[in-house]
C-alpha cells in the first residue's frame, strides 16, 4: 500500500477524522528547469550529468548565475530542493579553473559539516580533479591539521572553530586567506539573536583578515523559510545580497493534518497522551512499510516512542532494526549509520529530536509525524518538509499534546497556516558582543587609527581607548596593539552550550562508551538511579561524577522509565539600575538562576502510571546573568479589584506579552530571553515580572530593556489591544488554557499601571 492509498483510507475513517481539526492539501508542483549556464566548465557539467544531474532547476540556475556575476547570494528553498548545488556548482567551477582558489564552508553543527564533506568528496572523485575537501573542527587530529591548512581547497568548519581555532592563527592559514574567493554559510536562519550577533562579528574579523591578505570573498548563504531572509542575511554578512526564493524543484501533493487526541476525561479536560497517540499513528505506517519520521520534543520522549515502535515492529515479526531513535548524545558513528540506513531504505521509522530538522542528508521520507508542536512556525514547516518526495504524495501529521500552546495551535489552524514564519533578528552592534570581538580582532591584527569595526570610526576609537585604559591594548604611533598576555577568543563563547560532555560508560562491558550528554543536561538525565534509555537498551546509572565528567551505567531490565523534576529558582544578587515610575519600580541587575533536580518519578511503560519515586542528591547548577524587572505595588490586587489567583494569571500573561515584544525593542531572538512572574518575589516582597537573559553574564539586553521600559510597555499594550484573539493566544498573553480567562484583560490593566511615567 502506498501513501496515496493510505490517505484515501484515512479519508474514509470516520473515527480518525473525528479527531482532526484540519486537513490541508498543498498541491503538487511541476519541476521548472533552467539549464546549465554556458559559462560553466564543460567538464563539470559532464561530471554532474554523470552523477544523474541532467539539468539545473530554475532557482539553482539563478543562484549559480548570480554568483558567477560576482554577487552575494541568499538561497531560500525548502528541504530536498537541491540547495547544495547552488553553492557547490560555482565553487567547484572556480576551483577547476583556478587550483589556487580557496573556499570556506560554515555549518552550525559538526554533523552537517561531515555530511557535506562526504557529498563533496564523492562529487570530486567523479569529476576526477584534485580538489582537497576537509572538515576542520574540534575532532580533527593534530597530525592532519597542517595538511588541511596548505592543501585544503574547501575547508568545512563551524563558526565556533572559525572564531577560536582559525582566525587567531591566520598567519599559519596564509594560503587560505590569500586565495579565499567564496564563503558558504548554510542554515543561516539558525544564527538568530545573540548567536547571530556573534557570527556577524566573527565575519567582521574574517573580512578584516581577508582584506589584510588582499582577498575579497563572495558569500553564498542558504536559509530555511523565515519571514525576512534577505534582511537577516544582509545584517549578518553586512553586504547586499541577491535573494533566490523561487523554488523550481518539483514536489508531490502534500497533506498536512492536525490531530487532537480524544478526550478521556471530559470533566478534567484530559486527553489521551501525545506519545501513545503518535506511536499508534506511526504504527499504521510501519505496518504498511511506509518510511516515516517521528519528531518528539525531548530526548526522553524519543526513547519512549522508539521503545513503543520497536515493540510494535516485533509484534509484526519483523526486525526491530527497522525502527531507530536519533538524538544528540548518540555517538557519531551510530548517527552516521542511522542516516545511511534511512537513505538506503533499510530503516522504516526514525524517531528524532529536532536534531534531524537541519539539513542532514537522510533522503526524503513519505510521512512525518510530530509528537507535539515544536513551538515555532518555521521549524514546524521544516520538520514537515522531511516528508515529501519529488513526485509522490506525502503526509505530515501534527499530534497535539495537552499543553496549552499545542491546544491553541490545533484548534486555531488558521493561526499556523496564515501566519508568516518567525523573523530572524540580530544586533551586530550590541556593545558587549562587539567589544569582545574587537579584542579578538586587535589580537589578530593591530588596529590603525581611523579604522572602523562595524561601528563608525569614532565609536570604534572610543572602544579602543577604553580597552587601552584597561591594559588590554597599547597605542603606539598610529596603531593599537594587543598587549595583554591572555588569549581573548578562548574566553568568549558564541553560544550557551557548556564546553565538554559527560560520557556514559557501561561498567559491565569494560567501561565501553555508550553515549554522551552535555554538562548542563547531565544532572537531569544521568543522575544516580536514573534509567538511561538508548535505542531501547536500558541501563541504570550507578554514579554520576560531574568533576570527572563520567556517568557509570550498567544494563538492567525494568518496565519503567524515570523522569526528573527540576526546581528553578531566581535570586536577585545586585541591582544596577532602579527608577521609580508613577506606579511601579523598574530595575535591572544581576540575577542567579539555579536548577536543582529534586526527585525522579518512576513511570511505567505502556500505562504511564506513576509507580514510585526517589530523591536526587546533586548540587544545584547556577548561572549568573542579567535581568530586567518590574515591581508592582504590594496592594495592586486590591487596587485593581483582582483576586490573588487573578493577579497571578495577569502577571503571567503580561510576562508572556513583554517577552513577545522585547526582541523587537532590543534586537534579539525570542529564545535569548526568558520571562518569569511572581506574585510575591522574595527579593522585593512585591508582585514582580522578570525578563532575564539566557547567556551567562548576559549581553546587555536587560539594561537596554530597562532604558526602553516605556516603549516596551507601550508595545505590549498595542499588542494586547490589537490582537484579535478573544481570551489570549500564543502571540500575545499565551493561550487562555495557560493564563486563564482573566489573563488578557488583567495584563492590560497591569501594563497601563506600568506605563505611567
Ligand atoms: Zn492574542
Amino acid at each position: 500500500m502506498n501513501v496515496a492509498q493510505i490517505i484515501d483510507r484515512l479519508k474514509a475513517d470516520e473515527s480518525f477524522k473525528h479527531n482532526l481539526t484540519t486537513w490541508q492539501t498543498l498541491p503538487a508542483r511541476a519541476a521548472r528547469y533552467g539549464g546549465f549556464p554556458d559559462r560553466l566548465n564543460p567538464k563539470l557539467v559532464d561530471g554532474l550529468r554523470a552523477r544523474g544531474i541532467q539539468n539545473l532547476y530554475t532557482h539553482q540556475r539563478e543562484a549559480v548565475e548570480a554568483v558567477l556575476n560576482g554577487e552575494n547570494v541568499c538561497v531560500v528553498t525548502p528541504t530536498a530542493s537541491g540547495k547544495t548545488l547552488c553553492y557547490n556548482v560555482p565553487v567547484l567551477n572556480r576551483l577547476m579553473d583556478n587550483p589556487n582558489a580557496r573556499a570556506l564552508y560554515l555549518f552550525p553543527t559538526k554533523a552537517l559539516s561531515q555530511d557535506q564533506v562526504i557529498e563533496l568528496k564523492s562529487t570530486v572523485d567523479d569529476l576526477d580533479v584534485k580538489i582537497g575537501t576537509y572538515t576542520f573542527d574540534g575532532d580533527t587530529p593534530a597530525s592532519a591539521r597542517k595538511a588541511i591548512r596548505s592543501a585544503g581547497h574547501i575547508v568545512v568548519t563551524n563558526p565556533d572553530m572559525l572564531h577560536a581555532g582559525i582566525l587567531p592563527h591566520h598567519t599559519i592559514w596564509i594560503k587560505l586567506f590569500e586565495n579565499i574567493e567564496y564563503i558558504v554559510i548554510d542554515e543561516i536562519h539558525h544564527y538568530r539573536g545573540v548567536f547571530g550577533s556573534h557570527l556577524a562579528n566573527v565575519l567582521r574579523r574574517l573580512k578584516r583578515i581577508c582584506a589584510f591578505y588582499n582577498s575579497d570573498p563572495r558569500f553564498i548563504c542558504c536559509s530555511a523559510t523565515i519571514n525576512n531572509p534577505k534582511e537577516m542575511t544582509e545584517r549578518i554578512i553586512e553586504k547586499p545580497v541577491h535573494l533566490v526564493d523561487d523554488n523550481g524543484a518539483p514536489a508531490g501533493e502534500r497533506h498536512f493534518l492536525f490531530f487532537n487526541p480524544p478526550v478521556v476525561n471530559a470533566e478534567l479536560g484530559i486527553r489521551k497522551g501525545v506519545v501513545k497517540e503518535a506511536a499508534r499513528i506511526a504504527t499504521q505506517f510501519l505496518n504498511r512499510d511506509i518510511q516515516s519520521i517521528v519528531f518528539a520534543r525531548s530526548r526522553l520522549r524519543v526513547e519512549i516512542l522508539t521503545t513503543y515502535l520497536k515493540d510494535a515492529v516485533r509484534r509484526l515479526k519483523k526486525s526491530h532494526n527497522l525502527v531507530r531513535g536519533y538524538r544528540g548524545g548518540y555517538l557519531p558513528l551510530e548517527r552516521r549509520d542511522i542516516e545511511k540506513g534511512l537513505r538506503e531504505g533499510k530503516i522504516l521509522t526514525v524517531v528524532s529530536t529536532n536534531a534531524l530538522e537541519l539539513g542532514i542528508d537522510i533522503g526524503s521520507l513519505d510521512v512525518c509525524i510530530m509528537a507535539g508542536y515544536s513551538g515555532s512556525v518555521a521549524s514546524t514547516w521544516q520538520q514537515a518538509g522531511r516528508a515529501g518526495r519529488r513526485t509522490d504524495v506525502s503526509l505530515a501529521v501534527l499530534v497535539a499534546s495537552s499543553a496549552p500552546l499545542d491546544q491553541y495551535i490545533v484548534t486555531h489552524p488558521e493561526y499556523f497556516f496564515d501566519l508568516p514564519p518567525e523573523s530572524g533578528t540580530i544586533d551586530a552592534n550590541n556593545l558587549i558582543i562587539v567589544s569582545s570581538h574587537l579584542k579578538c580582532a586587535a589580537f589578530e591584527l593591530p588596529f590603525l587609527d581611523g579604522e572602523s569595526f562595524g561601528l563608525d570610526p569614532a565609536s570604534t576609537h572610543e572602544l579602543l581607548e577604553y580597552l587601552e585604559e584597561n591594559g588590554v591594548l597599547r597605542h603606539v604611533r598610529n596603531k593599537w596593539h594587543w598587549s595583554a598576555d591572555t588569549y581573548p577568543a578562548e574566553d568568549i563563547s558564541l553560544r550557551t552550550a557548556a564546553p565538554g560532555n559527560v560520557v556514559i560508560l557501561d561498567t559491565s562491558d569494560s567501561g565501553r562508551v555508550i553515549g554522551e550528554v552535555d554538562l548542563f543536561a547531565a544532572p537531569v538525565e544521568v543522575y544516580e538511579n536514573a534509567v538511561y534509555l538508548h535505542q531501547t537498551a536500558q541501563y541504570t546509572i550507578d554514579r554520576l561524577d560531574l568533576d570527572d565528567r563520567k556517568a557509570y551505567a550498567r544494563p538492567i531490565e525494568v518496565d519503567y522509565y524515570t523522569d526528573a523534576q527540576i526546581k528553578v529558582d531566581l535570586k536577585v544578587l545586585d541591582t544596577f539600575n532602579h527608577a521609580r515610575m508613577a506606579e511601579v519600580d523598574k530595575c535591572s541587575g544581576e540575577l542567579s538562576v539555579t536548577w536543582l533536580p529534586t526527585i525522579y518519578k518512576k513511570i511505567k511503560f505502556g500505562t504511564h502510571e506513576n509507580v514510585g519515586w526517589g530523591e536526587i542528591h546533586l548540587p544545584e547548577s547556577t548561572m549568573h546573568t542579567s535581568s530586567y524587572w518590574i515591581e508592582f505595588p504590594e496592594d495592586v490586587s486590591q487596587r485593581l479589584n483582582m483576586t490573588e489567583k487573578c493577579l497571578g494569571e495577569s502577571l503571567h500573561a503580561l510576562a508572556h506579552t513583554l517577552r513577545q515584544v522585547a526582541p523587537v525593542q532590543v534586537l534579539c531572538d525570542l529564545t535569548d530571553i526568558r520571562a518569569q512572574a511572581m506574585v510575591r518575589a522574595p527579593f522585593s516582597d512585591k508582585p514582580t515580572i522578570y525578563l532575564y537573559e539566557v547567556y551567562p553574564g548576559g549581553v546587555g539586553l536587560s539594561d537596554k530593556i530597562f532604558s526602553h521600559h516605556t516603549r516596551l510597555v507601550e508595545a505590549a499594550i498595542a499588542l494586547l489591544t490589537g490582537c484579535a484573539c478573544k481570551e489570549g493566544c500564543p502571540s500575545c498573553v499565551g493561550p487562555a488554557l495557560e493564563v486563564g480567562t482573566h489573563g488578557k484583560p488583567g495584563a492590560l490593566q497591569l501594563a497601563e499601571l506600568a506605563r505611567k511615567e
